[in-house]
């Protein structure tokens, strides 16, 4: 009865393990939240603002299908003012979240039997879109002494003539890494002649470290003629249940898979494109988001520097660090689970992004609670 391509898709670790801990936290448990992808602070008052006044004015209608127009040349202004890329609104689609943005790009180029190459570790929803449109998934693993970055000559190695999507992801969730200018160059150089188009998820762009610049894929060489850029609002102005992000790419290509979204969402939400038009005229909050979740990783990891069975990964961006937990002589899932049932503290195994060993710890909770983390973790791994 269910679609076969339906009953193969896994449900979202992410989103169930997060639900699990928001249950538990409404039910008074003392519970630190170290599972949460989204940030834990209100969205701004200025975008709520923008929001209501929407809906006071009428604007609560159908929109065009890609998105109003305002927004999107505000999209192109942003890409061109922070990314280096020169798009037109005609480049752009808003849509239903990141989430349905990289959907929308994948069914749009896919087709049953294609490849899609997947570094893994991975976000967990990138294999469970490729499956559920009937494609197939080539997962290329990143190593640890590789600081979980791709590796240009194994990257040659698994594109076959079967390949149609490399899929980029930086800030990297779950790894927390991200890629230089020139890292970002080996990788073009690999794909730039073999007719692959590259979906570049840059959602976490914004919390990038260490004054270390985000680079954008499709500003490389000629990248942009076969490059989907993703990002969404989500993460930077705390706009998860919002449903906002969006894609650019070329336009012959907007032209096509635009069709997607006028046969499923007819558009994104109008009010939530009425709050991300006023989210992209801030200047300032990005920056102070950034400051303050660099304060939280730094705290988090000078907290577990001394514990020898767990070992984090310094992240470059995002509010996610990777942590070898294998010393402990546990899975991720018992790990994750037994930390959750004796110290009330929520993560996420990294079995669900492909591998075992990690768990995901989010520093998206204030300072306080990564303590008060960083104190329950020890105890737990000490008493074995
Ligand atoms: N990409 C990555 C890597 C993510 O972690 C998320 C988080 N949900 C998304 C895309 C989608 O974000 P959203 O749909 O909320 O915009
Ligand atoms: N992306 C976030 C995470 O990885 C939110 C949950 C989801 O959309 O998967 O936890």
């Amino acid at each position: 009865m269910i679609n076969p391509r339906v009953s193969l898709l896994k449900k979202s670790t992410t989103l169930k393990i997060t639900a699990l801990t928001k249950k538990l936290l409404k039910e008074g448990k003392d519970v630190v939240n170290f599972a949460a992808g989204e940030p834990d602070f209100d969205t701004p008052e200025f975008i709520k603002t923008a929001a209501k006044e929407a809906i006071d004015r009428g604007f609560t209608k159908y929109t065009p299908s890609t998105g109003i127009q305002e927004l999107k040349e505000a999209v192109a202004a942003k890409l061109q003012e922070e990314n280096n890329l020169i798009y037109s609104k005609d480049n752009i689609i808003i849509t239903t979240g990141a989430k349905y943005a990289l959907f929308v790009a994948l069914f749009g180029l896919l087709d049953f039997g294609d490849e899609v190459i997947i570094p893994s570790p991975y976000w967990v929803s990138y294999p469970e879109m490729v499956k559920l449109i009937g494609a197939n998934t080539v997962f290329l693993p990143t190593l640890q002494t590789d600081n979980f970055k791709i590796n240009p000559k194994e990257l040659e190695k698994v594109i076959t003539a079967k390949t149609k999507i490399l899929i980029l992801n930086y800030p990297n969730n779950p790894t927390g890494v991200t890629y230089s200018k020139q890292e970002l160059f080996h990788i073009y150089e690999v794909v730039k002649d073999k007719g692959i188009f590259v979906v570049s998820d840059e959602i976490y762009e914004v919390l990038t470290y260490d004054n270390k610049k985000h680079v954008s894929f499709a500003s490389l060489g000629g990248a942009k003629d076969f490059t989907i850029t993703v990002n969404g609002f989500s993460k930077t102005f705390s706009m998860t249940g919002w449903r906002m992000g969006y894609l650019a790419a070329p336009s012959d290509i907007i032209n096509e898979i635009s069709k997607i979204i006028d046969h499923t969402t007819s558009c994104a939400c109008s009010i939530s494109q009425q709050a991300a038009l006023a989210a992209l005229r801030d200047k300032n909050w990005k920056d102070n988001v950034r400051a303050k979740f660099q304060e939280r990783r730094d705290l988090l990891l000078s907290g577990l520097s001394g514990c020898d069975k767990l070992r984090a990964l310094k992240p470059e961006g995002t509010f996610y660090m990777f942590c070898d937990v294998s010393r402990t002589g546990l899975s991720s899932f018992d790990f994750s689970t037994k930390l959750l049932e004796r110290e009330l503290v929520s993560c996420i195994p990294a079995d669900a992004f492909g591998k075992e060993g990690f768990v995901r710890l989010s520093f998206s909770t204030d300072t306080q609670q990564i303590s008060k983390g960083v104190k329950r973790i020890k105890r737990f791994i000490n008493n074995g």
